[in-house]
C-alpha cells in the first residue's frame, strides 16, 4: 500500500455508520491493485444528520465516487445532483459517481441480489417472494425483482417508520410493471407470516436483523421454512446468519449477504472505473484468506 498511494491517487469512500465491518474497502483496493488503477478506498463512520456535511466534502476533496451503506441511503438521494433511472423508483441510493463536479447517484443493490440468486441457479422470474424489511435494501431487491419477472411479492415489517415505505415502493412498482401481485403485512401477523412462507419460493431477510450485534438473532421461526424454499439474507456480517443457518439445516438452497455484496460492489466498480471487477478473483482470494483464518 505504501508504493501505491501518491499524491494523485484518487480517493473513493464508503459513507454510513457503522462501518467498520464493511467487506467494500477490501474488495475495493484489492480490485484497484489487481487492475493497476491509481486509486484508493477509506471507509467513514458518517451518521445520517452529517450526511449532507459528508457530501460536501465529496465536492470539495473531488473524492471520485462513493458508497453509501445504513442508515444514510434515502437522505442521500435527496443530496445529489442527479439520479439513474432505477435510483429515481427505489429513492435510495448506494452509489455516487462525482463526474467533474456533478454527483450522479445510482442503486445497485436490486441488481447484486438478482446477480447473487442467479449464481446459485435461482431465477426471480415467475416466483414469489416473500421480503421482510422496507428499507434501502429491500426496497432496492424489492423493484429489481418486479422489474425482473417475480410473479408476487410479499412484504412484512415491523411499525417503525420504515412501514409507510412498503407503500410507497407497492405504488412505484405498480406503475412499472401492474401485473406484479404485492402485498404488505405488519411482522406482528406470524400467521399470515407463516403462510405466506409456506406458498413461496424465495424468502429474503432485508433488516438489519442478524447482523451485528442482532447476530445469533432472526426474524423467521424455523418452522416455518420448508426445504425447497431458496432463502436469501442481505446481511453479510456475520457470513452466515442464524436464518441462513437454520434454513441450511433443514435443505433450502441458501444465499447470504455476502454474494450480494459482491455483484452489488460488481456494478458499482464499472460505475466508478468503467471496468469489470475482478470478482471471481476476489472470491477466490478471500476464500484463501478465511480458509487461513479458520
Ligand atoms: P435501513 O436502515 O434502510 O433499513 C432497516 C430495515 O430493518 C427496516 O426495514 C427496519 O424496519 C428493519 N429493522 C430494524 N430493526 C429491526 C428489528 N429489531 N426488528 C425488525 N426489523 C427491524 O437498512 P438497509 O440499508 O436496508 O440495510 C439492511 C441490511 O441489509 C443491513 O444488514 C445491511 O448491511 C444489509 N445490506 C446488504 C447489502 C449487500 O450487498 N449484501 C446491501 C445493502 C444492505
Amino acid at each position: 500500500m505504501k508504493k501505491r498511494i501518491s499524491g494523485t491517487t484518487g480517493l473513493f469512500a464508503l459513507l454510513g455508520s457503522p462501518v467498520g465491518h464493511s467487506g467494500s474497502p477490501a474488495m475495493y483496493n484489492f480490485s484497484f491493485q489487481e487492475q493497476g488503477l491509481d486509486y484508493a478506498y477509506l471507509a467513514f463512520d458518517v451518521k445520517k444528520e452529517q450526511l449532507p456535511q459528508a457530501i460536501d466534502a465529496l465536492r470539495l476533496f473531488k473524492v471520485r465516487g462513493s458508497n453509501i451503506t445504513m442508515p444514510c441511503k434515502s437522505i442521500a438521494a435527496t443530496l445529489v445532483d442527479e439520479l439513474s433511472p432505477a435510483a429515481k423508483i427505489v429513492g435510495a441510493i448506494n452509489v455516487i459517481v462525482n463526474d467533474n463536479g456533478r454527483l450522479i447517484g445510482h442503486i445497485t443493490d436490486g441488481v447484486g441480489f438478482v446477480r447473487n440468486l442467479k449464481e446459485r441457479g435461482v431465477s426471480v422470474a415467475g416466483k414469489k417472494l416473500v421480503i421482510i424489511g422496507a428499507g434501502g435494501a429491500a426496497t432496492a431487491l424489492q423493484v429489481q425483482s418486479a422489474l425482473d419477472g417475480a410473479k408476487e411479492i410479499s412484504i412484512f415489517n415491523r411499525d417503525d417508520v420504515f412501514y409507510a415505505n412498503a407503500e410507497k415502493t407497492k405504488a412505484k412498482i405498480k406503475e412499472a410493471k401492474p401485473k406484479v401481485d404485492i402485498n404488505i403485512y405488519p411482522l406482528t401477523d406470524q400467521a399470515k407470516l407463516k403462510s405466506e412462507i409456506n406458498s413461496a419460493d424465495i424468502l429474503v431477510n432485508a433488516t438489519i436483523v442478524g447482523m451485528k450485534p442482532l447476530d445469533g438473532k432472526s426474524l423467521i421461526d424455523p418452522s416455518f421454512l420448508h426445504s425447497d424454499l431458496v432463502v436469501a439474507d442481505t446481511v453479510y456480517n456475520p457470513l452466515k446468519t442464524k436464518l441462513i443457518e437454520d434454513a441450511e439445516a433443514i435443505g433450502c438452497t441458501v444465499a447470504p449477504g455476502k454474494g450480494m455484496l459482491l455483484w452489488q460492489g460488481n456494478s458499482a466498480y464499472t460505475l466508478f472505473t468503467g471496468k469489470e471487477m475482478p470478482t471471481k478473483k476476489y472470491q477466490a482470494y478471500e476464500a484463501k484468506r478465511e480458509s487461513v483464518q479458520n
